[in-house]
């Protein structure tokens, strides 16, 4: 007989690992990495950026777990000694064209509630910002004071560290293979890097994969194809700056472009400048046979030299060193407004299988969001609970 928890998560990203942390109070709880660590995927491939929420739509899941969750994990990182650091962000007009942009995402930010004087966004001219950035160049900036920078490894320790504290257990090297409704369980099939399967029943089944997570959703028996969205991967790839520092102290965006946010300047933890990511449609037979490619082409660095220079005209020639690069997992091809794309919790209202709850298209602010995430996902088990389905 298969052993019994009350749920099972696939996936220890910072996804996962928030939802093992808010669902492990609900009894036993078993998290499927096949990694032999935490955090591997796209959780350790990004900027790190802690997002105020002023790109996305009004009412849509991505603006409200943004903004929400951006709150949440602020008084996470304090009152959990995650290091973060509230660096603000200048989001900056390089051309006077590029000002209606800027209105919108102006708008956007009152829209989804960035009202208070902790996190309403100002507009600077060309002067002010000179003030605060003097190597800057642009003809005028948002100011946005409630964005930061996170340490996510730190993170996600934390988070596992507390779903451990509440008895969830992490199983590394073990990948989820299958699901079928056995009674009123979900029986899940694992197998480890050893080759030894393993299955385990659960109440809860929560589809928290990342890049994979359309894969892990196909091997769920009984889903209804029309409930796998399409996977797209659009890659990002950063450069750092060697042989020298930036000249600035708060993270730098141009306007946001391709389904990006733009070649933008952030920060780590230490006050080190990386610059991107950039957007590259890759082939979708990779994503198809589930095969990333994390490659820093070089010959990328001349566009990124054109976009930097734009906004920091001293940039060094031969300042630029491939660094690493990410893959977020697009639902559809976004356009520069990132309407395109929003985050899908998909639990039974929408597939109609009990107890089930997949998350599609987990990309950017996915890390500010992910305390928010889970609450969603919380509550949309307990909704399933009270209809009994
Ligand atoms: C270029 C880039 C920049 C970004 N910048 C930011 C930012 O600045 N701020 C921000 O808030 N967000 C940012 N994001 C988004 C953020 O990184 C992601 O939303 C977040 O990391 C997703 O976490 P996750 O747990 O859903 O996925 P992942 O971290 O990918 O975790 C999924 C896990 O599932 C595991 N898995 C897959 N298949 C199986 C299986 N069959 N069995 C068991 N385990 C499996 C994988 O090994 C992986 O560990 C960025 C994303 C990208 C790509």
């Amino acid at each position: 007989m298969a052993d019994h928890v009350q749920t099972v998560v696939i996936g220890a990203g910072v996804v996962g690992l928030a939802i093992a942390r808010e669902l492990a109070p609900h009894g036993p709880l078993l998290v499927l990495e096949r990694e032999d660590a935490i955090g591997t995927g796209t959780s350790s491939r990004n900027s790190e950026v802690i997002h105020a929420g002023m790109y996305y739509a009004a009412g849509t899941l991505k603006a409200r777990s943004c903004v929400q969750g951006r709150r949440q994990l602020y008084d996470y990182c304090v009152e959990h000694g995650v290091a973060h650091r509230r660096t603000g962000k200048l989001i900056v007009a390089t051309e006077a064209a590029q000002l209606p942009a800027l209105k919108t995402i102006a708008e956007r930010a009152h829209a989804n509630g960035l009202t208070t004087p902790d996190d309403a966004l100002q507009w600077l001219d060309a002067a002010q910002v000179q003030a605060m950035e003097p190597a800057l160049r642009c003809v005028g900036a948002l100011w946005s004071p409630s964005t930061g920078v996170v340490d996510t490894h730190a993170l996600m320790l934390s988070l596992q560290g507390e779903a451990e504290a509440q008895g969830a257990a992490l199983a590394p090297c073990t990948e989820f293979v299958g699901a079928e409704r056995v009674g009123p369980h979900w029986r899940v099939r694992t197998r480890g890097s050893d080759g030894e399967a393993f299955e385990v029943d659960c109440t809860w089944l929560v589809n928290a994969a990342g890049l994979q997570a359309q894969h892990v959703a196909a091997r769920i028996e009984g889903l209804d194809a029309a409930h796998i969205p399409p996977a797209l991967w659009l890659k990002g790839s950063y450069f750092s700056l060697s042989g020298c520092r930036a000249p600035f102290s708060r993270l730098i965006y141009p306007v946001p472009s391709g389904g990006g946010l733009g070649v933008h300047l952030t920060l780590d933890m230490g006050g080190q400048a990386r610059f991107g990511p950039d957007t590259e449609a890759l082939d979708p037979a990779l994503a198809a046979h589930d095969q990333p490619d994390y490659r820093v082409d070089p010959q990328r660095a001349d566009a990124f030299y054109d976009a930097i220079r734009r906004y920091w005209p001293e940039l060094p020639d031969g300042a630029l060193q491939p660094a690493y690069s990410g893959i977020r997992p697009k639902l559809a091809q976004g356009g520069p407004g990132l309407d395109a794309n929003d985050f899908e919790v998909s639990g039974p209202p929408r597939h109609g299988l009990p107890g089930l709850v997949q998350l599609f298209g987990i990309e950017s602010p996915g890390i500010t969001a992910s305390l928010a995430l889970a609450s969603e996902v919380a509550q949309v088990l307990a909704g399933d609970r009270a209809t009994g389905s």
